[in-house]
């Protein structure tokens, strides 16, 4: 063998029988070779397992993709390369044309955009209502046939809860399924309840650093195998080093989102009693309106605290700008925290009527708790909430 055929096949390193790694190692390989072309053939017809083409599947991928189904409680579950490419992968994957979506103004933008203007396209139809209003979405189930009821909860920003129960039984009375976004509760929760997809954006809780992109679609085994292959051309797939990084992030998962939940908790105390502010949004506290349904649905309220100032869009500006430990950007879930303003919640396909029902007005403040001490956060809130009452002498 000459030199530049050997770099091409270097001298392969196996453990051998009875010696293991304590972490999984990155199958960072596009292609699996079997020992011969009928084995090849006899895999391509399902006749024996193994990995062929990583759009397809790869190990470490696939290492991922079981824990999330067993931590979300379901069969199975297919990664993808955002959250946003499992929104909207399980959605062309479960419509076609003809269908109608309902859905809900309280929405992650994006999926919104999806269903509203990319569906639309290919003559998938819906309804939007507000996730409170169940008497809304059972008219609009009886009034069409619907495919799928598409929600989240608690929703963003204003953290309200929806009835899961409810919904699955208004959806399945309807033979719709329910499909449900469960990013902001994270892979320890509602998997109780009778949801049939689950989808999660893995950026955030799952590797908690805030260093890479994923997403998931979590459900039973039937309706997962019937979108795998169409997962596979749609070509949004998780790459092994992200799903290695992911899976390193999720050894801490439960740690850090009890940790910053407890947090939370002491954050929306805090605001609740504070001059400057106006109404706080969290369902951990009993002000909240559907505090007992969070309560009964949750084991932890989550780690995103809405609070609406007194002072309106002035205030809000001020508050923004004061911050000193919360980083003024997009996302959640990682161990620093964040703030996001009215300005960057981007509601602007909303028209009047809807903007009302997604509560969000000029003074909203949505707060994403990381992992940083509970007084040094409460101190710079303090300030920022001094600054935004205009008493902070700037
Ligand atoms: C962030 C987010 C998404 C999209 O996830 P990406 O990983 O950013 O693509 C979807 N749904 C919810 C609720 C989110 O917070």
């Amino acid at each position: 063998m000459k030199d530049n055929t050997r770099v091409n096949h270097p001298p392969p390193v196996e453990l051998p029988p009875g010696n293991h790694a304590l972490v999984a190692p990155i199958y960072q390989s596009v292609k699996f070779e079997f020992d011969s072309l009928e084995e090849t053939e006899r895999y391509l017809r399902g006749e024996r397992p193994g990995f062929f083409y990583s759009r397809a599947s790869n190990p470490t991928t696939r290492q991922l993709e079981l824990l999330l189904a067993q931590l979300q409680g379901r069969e199975d579950c297919l990664v993808t390369a955002s959250g946003a490419a499992a929104v909207s992968q399980a959605l062309l994957a479960l419509t076609k044309q003809g269908d109608h979506v309902i859905c809900f103004v309280e929405t992650y933008n994006p999926s919104r955009y999806f269903i509203r203007r990319l569906l639309a396209r290919f003559g998938v139809t819906h309804t939007l209502l507000s996730i409170e209003d169940l008497p809304g979405v059972e008219r609009a189930l009886a009034r069409q046939h619907a495919r799928l009821v598409f929600f989240e909860s608690p929703t963003n920003p204003v953290t309200r809860v929806a009835d899961i129960a409810q919904l699955a039984r208004l959806a399945h009375a309807a033979g719709a399924l329910l499909v449900m976004d469960n990013t902001f509760a994270g892979f320890h929760q509602h998997g109780g309840f009778d949801v049939d997809v689950f989808v999660h954006s893995l950026t955030k809780y799952a590797s908690g650093a805030g260093d890479v992109m994923g997403g998931a679609v979590i459900g039973r085994a039937e309706l997962i195998r019937g979108m795998r292959t169409d997962f596979g051309v749609l070509g949004g797939t998780l790459d092994p080093h992200a799903a290695f990084l992911i899976l390193r992030g999720m050894k801490t998962y439960f740690v850090r989102y009890r940790t910053q939940a407890a947090t939370a908790l002491r954050v929306a105390q805090f605001l609740e009693g504070h001059a400057a502010v106006e109404r706080v949004h969290y369902p951990g506290l009993p002000s909240h309106p559907q505090h007992a349904l969070a309560m009964r649905q949750m084991q932890e309220a989550g780690t995103i605290v809405s609070f609406d100032l007194k002072g309106g869009e002035a205030a809000g500006r001020r508050f923004a700008d004061a911050l000193q430990l919360f980083a003024l950007t997009a996302s959640l879930g990682s161990t620093e925290s964040l703030i996001l303003t009215p300005q960057l919640m981007g509601n602007r396909d909303l028209n009047p009527e809807e903007r009302a029902v997604s509560a969000i007005t000029p003074g909203t403040i949505r707060l994403s708790i990381g992992l940083e001490d509970p007084q040094d956060l409460l101190a710079d809130i303090s300030q920022g909430l001094e600054a935004a009452a205009g008493s902070g002498g700037g």
